[in-house]
Formats: C-alpha cells, sequence, structure tokens
C-alpha cells in the first residue's frame, strides 16, 4: 500500500512539475508579443523619508497582464528575458514608458518625484543607452532630474569596459544612479565609489534580520555611516514592519521603501499618493 502511494505522489509532483514548466515555456515564447503587443504596465513604489515621511520618489516595478494568466510578476519573465538580447528591449520599452508616464503626470500637474527604472547588465552593455535616454526626454519633455537609474552589483564589475562608461554617460546626462540590492553580493563600498553612484539600496534580506540579529544591526548602521561619508545617499529596501522603521531611523537610513509604507501600485494610485504627498506611518 505504501508503495502504491509512493507511486501515486510522484504522479502527483510530476503533474505539478510540468505545469510550471508548461507556464515557464509559454511565457519564454509569448514574452516578445508581450512587448510588442503592450501587455507590459509598470507599477510604483514610493520611496519615503524618514525625516518627514515625504514621498521622494517612486520606482518602476513591471508587470506583465497576461491574457490566460492575469499579473504576472517581473521574477516570472525578467530572468527569461536576461537570457537574450530581449531584456535591452524590455528594458527600453519600461524606460520610455517610465519617461511617458512622468509626463502624464507633469501635464496633469501633479507634484512630481523623481520616478526610478531598473536597468540589467546587458542593457548597460547597450553602448546607445545614453542617446535613446536622452531622446526620450527630450520627447516627453521632461529633465534628468525628474528620472533615475537602479542598477545591481554585477554592473559594477569592470571600471572600464562599456557599462562603467555608459553609467558615466548617463550620470553626466544629470541622471542620478542608484545601486540596487546592496549587500547581496560582493562588492564593498570602496570598490563603488570607482563608479558613478548617488544613493545605495540595502538589500531587503539585511533589512529583514535588523531586529534578529545584534550583527546585522551594526552592519547596517556602518553601511549607513560610510555611505554618507561617501557622500551617498541610502535607501532601505523591504520594511515591512515598524520596529525595522525605528531601527533605521536610529541608524540615520535616510529613506524607505517597502509594504510597511506601501505596496508598489497602479498608475491611478500611485496619482493619489502623489497629491498625498506623505504617508506617516500608523
Ligand atoms: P528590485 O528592483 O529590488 O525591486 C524590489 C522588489 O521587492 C519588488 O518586487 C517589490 O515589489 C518587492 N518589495 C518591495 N517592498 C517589499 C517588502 O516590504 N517586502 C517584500 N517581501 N518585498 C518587497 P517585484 O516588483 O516582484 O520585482 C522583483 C525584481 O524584478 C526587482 O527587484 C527587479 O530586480 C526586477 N524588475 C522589476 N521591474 C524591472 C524592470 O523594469 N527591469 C528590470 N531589468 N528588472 C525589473
Ligand atoms: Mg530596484
Ligand atoms: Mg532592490
Ligand atoms: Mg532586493
Amino acid at each position: 500500500a505504501s508503495k502504491r502511494r509512493g507511486r501515486g505522489r510522484f504522479t502527483y509532483y510530476d503533474a505539478e512539475l510540468n505545469a510550471s514548466d508548461d507556464r515557464r515555456y509559454v511565457l519564454e515564447r509569448q514574452l516578445p508579443r508581450a512587448i510588442a503587443e503592450n501587455e507590459l504596465v509598470l507599477h510604483f513604489q514610493p520611496k519615503v523619508r524618514l525625516s518627514d515621511y515625504r514621498i521622494v520618489g517612486l520606482e518602476a516595478l513591471v508587470r506583465w497582464a497576461h491574457p490566460d494568466y492575469g499579473l504576472v510578476y517581473p521574477n516570472d519573465f525578467i530572468p527569461l528575458a536576461e537570457q537574450s538580447e530581449l531584456i535591452v528591449e524590455l528594458g527600453n520599452w519600461v524606460m520610455q514608458a517610465c519617461c511617458a508616464q512622468q509626463a502624464m503626470w507633469k501635464a496633469q500637474g501633479l507634484p512630481l518625484v523623481p520616478v526610478a527604472f531598473n536597468v540589467s547588465p546587458r542593457q548597460l552593455g547597450d553602448e546607445h543607452l545614453p542617446a535613446r535616454v536622452s531622446a526620450q526626454l527630450q520627447a516627453h519633455g521632461i529633465t534628468p532630474a525628474e528620472i533615475e537609474v537602479e542598477v545591481t552589483e554585477s554592473c559594477l564589475v569592470e571600471p572600464f569596459g562599456t557599462p562603467a562608461n555608459v553609467l558615466r554617460q548617463l550620470e553626466g546626462l544629470g541622471i542620478r544612479i542608484g545601486l540596487d540590492d546592496f549587500g547581496s553580493g560582493f562588492s564593498s563600498l570602496s570598490q563603488i565609489r570607482h563608479f558613478p553612484i548617488g544613493t545605495i539600496k540595502i538589500d531587503r534580506s539585511f533589512i529583514n534580520d535588523i531586529r534578529n540579529s545584534k550583527d546585522v544591526g551594526v552592519i547596517v548602521t556602518s553601511i549607513i555611516t560610510l555611505a554618507h561619508n561617501l557622500n551617498m545617499r541610502v535607501v532601505a529596501e523591504g520594511v515591512e514592519l515598524r520596529d525595522q522603521l525605528v531601527d533605521l531611523k536610529m541608524a540615520g537610513c535616510d529613506e524607505v521603501q517597502g509594504y510597511y509604507m506601501s505596496r508598489p501600485v497602479d498608475v491611478c494610485e500611485t496619482a493619489r499618493l502623489l497629491v498625498q504627498k506623505t504617508i506617516i506611518p500608523a
């Protein structure tokens, strides 16, 4: 009997595995269509300044409004796109959609804050990126200070290659550059100083453990102090609890982002947040 149960279980797992493999396969196959037929949408998550709880920035996060699967999250399709040049196309879509949205809010007379978009390592290998960004700023009548770029540590391996040059050109245009997920890789602030990074975002995993581990608390405080001494601003990502917010404020962190302040929200809800201007924690 136990043998039969065992077999039954295997069949069940196989079916599940196949279902998720199928979904991934379908998503991979349909991704070019998603970009071409505008099935991608941007949601926005606010960055809140700790000194006065003002919303001082937004981060654009892409979703795929899939006709069969509903809203698909980036972890399910960005890695697929990153396997090929498709990520460059997707990234360009996000960049132009970001500029277009910012222009729309501007036309509506809303109080603007910089909107950041995420850039993959492969996109920084595209030497035309600064010209593309510049053209979109022009086309939509927005200034370099009204957008921001987020890159990850894996973009910062080599100070003299194309990615580093692209970053320097973006910075030269007046665009602020943020380092995403800081601490999740192996780079140190002393290496990062060779790149034009204005802001670091401390990885969610540290914020998650800030209360559970005294070491993590010390690490976060040290990162913030060192970043400030290097004239960088510090954002904490993934803040989910009031206690974490209190600790981060004590540690001198500049801004927070996370479910405790707001989840990423759609365009309408974002406009409402912009009008509201602050998110005062309960
Ligand atoms: P990321 O850039 O580090 O963005 C933060 C992710 O953490 C977002 O997930 C956000 O919804 C989530 N998050 C925010 N606050 C909290 C919190 O308090 N708790 C928890 N548990 N999670 C929180 P999302 O939107 O699913 O995006 C995941 C990743 O996908 C992003 O990580 C980014 O690396 C990538 N991504 C998203 N949009 C784009 C894009 O347009 N281009 C590229 N290249 N990558 C993107
Ligand atoms: Mg990001
Ligand atoms: Mg991040
Ligand atoms: Mg992260």
